[in-house]
């Protein structure tokens, strides 16, 4: 059996401390003026995904590792 897992990360560089994806999803909290996931790898993207299509600026890329 293939154990999918997702990566997810904040660009810091891109963000900018809106805040929506702390909103959007309970895996993301603010460190300071940047956001940051609390799980760094899940099992399953759940609400993950739709903080990273609410990011105005494309700052929370999720990679697929196996
Ligand atoms: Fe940063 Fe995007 Fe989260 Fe806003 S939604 S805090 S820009 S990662």
């Amino acid at each position: 059996m293939i154990m999918v897992k997702y990566k997810v990360e904040v660009d810091h560089k891109l963000c900018i401390g809106c805040g929506a994806c702390t909103v959007a999803c309970d895996n993301f909290v603010m460190n300071g003026d940047k956001a940051k996931p609390v799980n760094a790898e899940v099992e399953s993207l759940g609400c993950n995904q739709e903080a990273a299509d609410g990011c105005p600026v494309e700052a929370i890329k999720i990679h697929k590792v196996e």
